[in-house]
C-alpha cells in the first residue's frame, strides 16, 4: 500500500516486545524493542514513572546476526525455587531458567582495600562469608550441576579475605573443572609468597586492568593503579600463574585505549587473554548516566578493529551461545613471533555455531563442530589443557609449529567482551538464559543480572 501524503512514517521498525525495569523504581514492566538509524533501543512505560528508552546495541547487524548462535540450554540436576510469581521474581533457579551454571560466583566478601568510584559491586565495608558458609554454598553446586565447570571467588576483594586459602582448598577438593579469583591486584603486587601460596591452587586470575594510563585508572578507581597492576602480573608469572585482564571500558575514558591493553596483554607472558566489559550503571557509577548515549558491545568491536588496524576484525568476533548471544562475544588468535592469527580465520565458526538455521557445513567435522562449541562457551579455560588441546584440534589444518604443550598454551590468547545488563539495558529474555550465576548460603543460584539490578546484593548486605 502507498503512503499517502497525509500518512507519517515512524522512525523506527518495532521489533519485538520483551520485559524490562523502569530505571527509576525498578519495576519490571513491558518493553519494546525498536530498531532505528541502524542501532537497536529499548522503549519502555512505567505507570508511575512514564516513558523511557535506552541503547542496548549500536551496531543493528551485529545485534540481529547474533541471534541465530542461540544453544538450547542444559537443565540442572536441581532446582531450588518453584515457579510462583513468575520471572525475574522466583530466582533461582526456578525451573524456567532456559541454562544451567556455566560459572558459578561467590562473593566472599562485600569488603575491598579500595572503594572504586566505578563499582557493581557497591563494595568497601561489609561483610565476610564464614568457611562454613562458603562450603554450604559449594556443596550445593555440586548437587545442582554434579560436576560444575566453573566457580569464580569474587567479592569485595577476595584476597583480604582472613580465609582466602581455605576457601581456595575447599573449592580445590570438590570436583569442580576450574577455579577463577577475580582480584584488584593489589595484594597480587605487594605480597609474593602470597602469590605462591595461591598458585598450589591453579586458580586462574581475572584481574582488573582498566588501561595503560594514570587517567584510566585516576577516574575509575580513584587513584593511579597501573605500577601496581604490572607488578602483580609479574608476580604471577614468576609463579607460573597465568591471568585474564579484565577492563571496564567507559565512552571518552579508556575506550581510546582498547588496542593499547590488548597489546599490552599479547607481550605479557602470564596473561592469556582479555575481557572488556562496556560499563554498567548499576551498584557506584558516576554522574548521571545518558542511556541513549553509552558504549555497547559492538563499540568495543568496532574499536578494536580500528585501533589495531586490523589485527583483530569484528569479523573475527562470534557470540557465545550458552548464554543468550547478545551478552557476549569472543574470539581466539594463535600467537607466533610478532604475529597474531585469529582462527576464526581458517575455521567456518559461523556455520558450525549457528544453531538456529542449522545450514549444512561442507566437510562437517563432529569434532571441529564440538571444539568449536567448548571454546564459545562462558567456562572456557584459558591455559588448561582440555582448552589447549581444543584450540589445536580447531587450529588443525593450520600448519602451527610443533610445540609442547607448556609451550602451545601460552601461544593462544583469547578476546572477549561481556556486557552486562543494567536498568536501562535490563532485557528478562538475555536473564533466562543467563549462565553466571551468583551463589548464596541459601543455596540460590541468582543470574548475576538479576544479582546486580533487583536488589539481591542490598539484601544480602542487610542481612549478613
Ligand atoms: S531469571 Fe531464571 S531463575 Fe530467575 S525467575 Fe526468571 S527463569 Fe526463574
Ligand atoms: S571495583 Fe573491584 S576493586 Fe574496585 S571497589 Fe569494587 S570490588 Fe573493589
Ligand atoms: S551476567 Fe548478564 S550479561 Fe552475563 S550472561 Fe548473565 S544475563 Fe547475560
Amino acid at each position: 500500500m502507498n503512503i499517502t501524503a497525509r500518512q507519517k512514517v515512524r522512525n523506527h521498525v518495532f521489533y519485538e516486545l520483551t520485559r524490562s525495569l523502569c530505571p527509576e523504581c525498578r519495576q519490571v514492566v513491558d518493553a519494546q524493542v525498536l530498531i532505528r538509524d541502524r542501532a537497536v533501543y529499548l522503549r519502555k512505560y512505567c505507570p508511575e514513572h512514564g516513558w523511557h528508552e535506552a541503547l542496548v546495541s549500536s551496531d543493528v547487524d551485529w545485534y540481529l546476526n547474533s541471534l541465530k548462535f542461540n544453544k538450547p540450554g542444559s537443565i540442572p540436576q536441581d532446582f531450588t525455587m518453584k515457579v510462583k510469581e513468575g520471572c525475574p521474581h522466583d530466582c533461582g533457579l526456578c525451573p524456567e531458567h532456559q541454562q544451567h551454571t556455566c560459572i558459578g560466583v561467590i562473593e566472599i566478601t562485600s569488603r575491598c582495600n579500595l572503594i572504586c568510584p566505578t563499582c557493581f559491586a557497591d563494595a568497601g565495608q561489609g561483610y565476610d562469608l564464614s568457611l562454613p558458609q562458603v562450603e554450604a554454598i559449594l556443596n550445593r553446586l555440586m548437587v545442582t550441576e554434579h560436576e560444575p565447570e566453573m566457580v569464580q571467588i569474587s567479592g569485595g576483594e577476595p584476597t583480604i579475605h582472613p580465609q582466602i586459602l581455605d576457601i581456595l582448598k575447599a573449592a580445590k577438593s570438590r570436583n569442580i573443572r576450574h577455579i577463577m579469583l577475580n582480584t584488584n591486584g593489589i595484594r597480587l603486587a605487594q605480597d609474593p609468597d602470597f602469590v605462591h601460596q595461591l598458585a598450589y591452587y591453579e586458580p586462574t586470575i581475572y584481574l582488573q586492568f582498566d588501561g595503560l594510563t594514570a587517567h584510566a585508572y585516576d577516574v575509575l578507581r580513584g587513584r593511579d593503579l597501573l605500577a601496581i597492576k604490572q607488578k602483580a602480573l609479574d608476580h604471577l608469572a614468576e609463579a607460573g600463574m597465568h591471568a585474564i585482564l579484565v577492563a571496564t571500558i567507559v565512552q571518552g575514558i579508556n575506550d581510546s585505549e582498547i588496542s593499547d591493553i590488548l597489546r599490552y596483554g599479547l607481550r605479557h607472558p602470564a596473561v592469556l587473554g582479555i575481557s572488556y566489559q562496556p560499563v554498567t550503571f548499576c551498584g557506584r557509577s558516576q554522574g548521571k548516566p545518558d542511556p541513549l548515549h553509552r558504549i555497547t558491545l559492538p563499540d568495543v568491536l568496532h574499536n578494536l578493529e580500528a585501533q589495531t588496524g586490523g589485527m583483530f576484525r569484528i569479523s573475527d568476533f562470534f557470540p557465545v551461545p550458552c548464554p543468550h548471544p547478545t551478552c557476549s562475544a569472543c574470539t581466539y588468535a594463535f600467537k607466533d613471533g610478532d604475529q597474531v592469527i585469529p582462527i576464526t580465520r581458517f575455521v567456518n565458526v559461523e556455520d558450525y555455531l549457528d544453531f538456529i538455521t542449522n545450514r549444512t557445513v561442507i566437510d562437517f567435522s563432529e569434532e571441529i563442530k564440538s571444539a568449536l562449541e567448548s571454546l564459545w562457551s562462558m567456562a572456557t579455560i584459558m591455559g588448561g589443557e582440555k582448552t589447549t588441546n581444543v584450540l589445536s584440534c580447531a587450529t588443525c589444518n593450520l600448519s602451527l609449529p610443533s610445540l609442547d604443550y607448556q609451550s602451545l598454551k601460552e601461544r593462544f590468547f583469547m578476546v572477549q567482551v561481556h556486557g552486562f545488563m543494567d536498568e536501562y539495558s535490563f532485557d528478562l529474555k538475555r536473564l533466562m538464559k543467563c549462565c553466571v550465576h551468583q551463589l548464596l548460603p541459601d543455596g540460590r543460584a541468582i543470574p548475576l543480572c538479576a544479582y546486580n539490578n533487583l536488589g539481591y546484593r542490598q539484601k544480602m548486605k542487610e542481612e549478613a
